[in-house]
């Protein structure tokens, strides 16, 4: 695309994803100019739904908001974007530790003492995330303790029976893919800290995270909120290069286009932030923090029937499984259309191994594990499709940044903390459902809102 090469404005944005988007409407409904530089040809980010058939489109990227996303269910009204709930009725299929694949009534009648061990230690979590301030972790009165273990770690010295703990493990990949053991035990008690309690964290329904989804699918979200600054927004505009001094800002990007300005927000994850060039260089307490903090590993995988058979069997489409390649699935169909679309979550190890291989062997795999739990309606899907997001340049990994021991204590403060003119967002930064979307939201505004007081006092 040929951009022009020099453009102005108050406050240079880097990334549309959702956190530079709300950021750069922040500064519009302040009467500030902002100018959102976007690498990739879309808007959305670590947001991507896919059209796969007519009338059926998947969330590759992220898909649900839960009842205390406040934020993002108002951004959805703004918008005209309509939600509806996610499909809960029957039973989850279960094959932990060598149990075989048996249905959830069954499957807590067998293991009620190992699911009672489970809550236990959820309810411990609570208690310890209790502790943890959400703006400052290091600062949590057990930090230095509790930030130089991993969670596996901690998970491992509860004396918990093997399916409590496989259980465990597959709920915690299952928010912060990558497995526990890389995980600072800190790390993992900010998370639930920033979500509000484990069961905000891991259920489905009630008050979960994963409890409404968007009608269109979540990208609509992105859309529109770009539709409506259309003219502040340049795509395919990779920053390579920030110079700053004490009051401007001059971005460059691949291709040449020089974007000058007084403020820069960088909303973009930490590792990717990290690869900017900045002149003068930041500090060595920053880029050694950007370069501790990976993304995760995480693959959705959707397969599309011509129905959604499993309903009519009394299942919900969940599966838990520590058997095959996916750990977790979904019933992922959407309202007024007939379609049965089921989705496969491979995260932390699985994702990294599975998403190696070629996509027709990830297929076959994945089918013969839905056969299993769904039965033999399972075998032909009418459409198969996965998303593999650390091969993506501009994301590099999800769902965020991990931070493993001793991260948060160390470097932590580094994190948000403005540098000059140049301020940090991006939901890796959120204290308020960070990792999602709500987060994203949040440290959008929170960068704003900076600037905004730097620029308008
Ligand atoms: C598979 C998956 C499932 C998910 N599921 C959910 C879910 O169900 N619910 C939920 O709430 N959250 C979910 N999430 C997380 C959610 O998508 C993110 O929290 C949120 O979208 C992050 O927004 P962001 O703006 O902070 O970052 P991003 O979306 O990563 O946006 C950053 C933007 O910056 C651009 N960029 C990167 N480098 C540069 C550069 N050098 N120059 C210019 N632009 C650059 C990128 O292209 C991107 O558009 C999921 C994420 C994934 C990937």
């Amino acid at each position: 695309m040929a951009h022009p090469t020099n453009l102005e404005a108050d406050v240079i944005v880097v990334g549309a994803g959702l956190s530079g988007m709300i950021a750069a409407r922040t500064l519009l409904e302040a009467g500030l100019v902002p100018l959102v530089l976007e690498a990739d040809e879309r808007v959305g980010g670590r947001i991507l739904t896919e059209d796969v058939l007519p009338g059926v489109s998947v969330d590759l990227g992220a898909q649900w908001i839960g009842d205390t996303h406040e934020r993002m269910f108002r951004l959805a009204a703004e918008l005209g974007v309509q939600t509806f709930p996610q499909y809960d009725e029957g039973e989850t299929s279960y094959d932990l530790d060598g149990s075989g694949v048996l249905r959830e009534n069954a499957f807590h009648a067998r293991f009620a003492d190992e699911l009672a061990e489970l809550e236990r230690v959820l309810r411990r979590l609570d208690e310890l995330a209790a502790d943890v301030p959400v703006d400052a972790p290091w600062l949590a009165p057990r930090a230095a303790e509790w930030d130089v273990i991993s969670a596996g770690t901690w998970y491992d010295a509860q004396g918990l029976s093997p399916i409590a703990r496989t259980l465990l493990e597959i709920c915690t990949v299952g928010i912060l893919a990558v497995p526990t053991v890389e995980v600072s035990f800190l790390h993992l008690l900010f998370t639930i800290q920033t979500c509000g309690v484990t069961s905000e964290l891991f259920a489905e329904s009630e008050g979960g995270a994963q409890t409404t989804r968007f009608v269109g699918g979540t990208a609509e979200i992105p859309r529109r909120l770009a539709a409506l600054m259309a003219d502040h927004i340049v795509l395919e505009a990779p920053v390579l290069l920030i110079e700053h001094t004490a009051d401007s800002v001059s971005v460059h990007c691949r291709g040449g286009l020089v974007a000058r300005g007084r403020r820069v927000i960088v909303a973009i994850s930490p590792t990717l932030a990290g690869r900017i060039m900045y002149d003068p260089p930041l500090s060595g307490i920053r880029d050694q923090l950007t370069q501790r903090l990976p993304n995760g590993s995480a693959m959705k995988a959707f397969f599309v029937y011509d129905e959604p058979f499993w309903r009519a069997d009394g299942f919900n489409g969940q599966l838990i499984s520590d058997v095959g390649p996916a750990r977790m699935s979904n019933d992922s169909c959407s309202p007024g259309d007939d379609h049965g679309v089921i989705l496969l979550f491979l995260e932390g190890d699985q994702a990294r191994t599975f998403g190696r291989l070629p996509i027709d062997e990830r297929r076959t795999a994945l089918t013969a594990e839905l056969v299993r739990h769904f039965g033999d309606k399972a075998a032909t899907p009418e459409f198969y499709i996965d998303g593999e997001w650390s091969d993506r340049q501009w994301t590099r990994g999800c769902y965020n940044a991990n931070h493993g021991p001793h991260v948060w204590t160390t470097y932590g403060h580094a994190l948000a903390e403005p540098i000059g003119v140049i301020h940090w967002a991006s939901t890796d930064t959120a204290t308020y459902w960070s990792a999602y979307m709500e987060g994203a939201v949040e440290a959008g505004e929170r960068a704003a809102h900076a600037v905004i007081a730097e620029l308008t006092k």
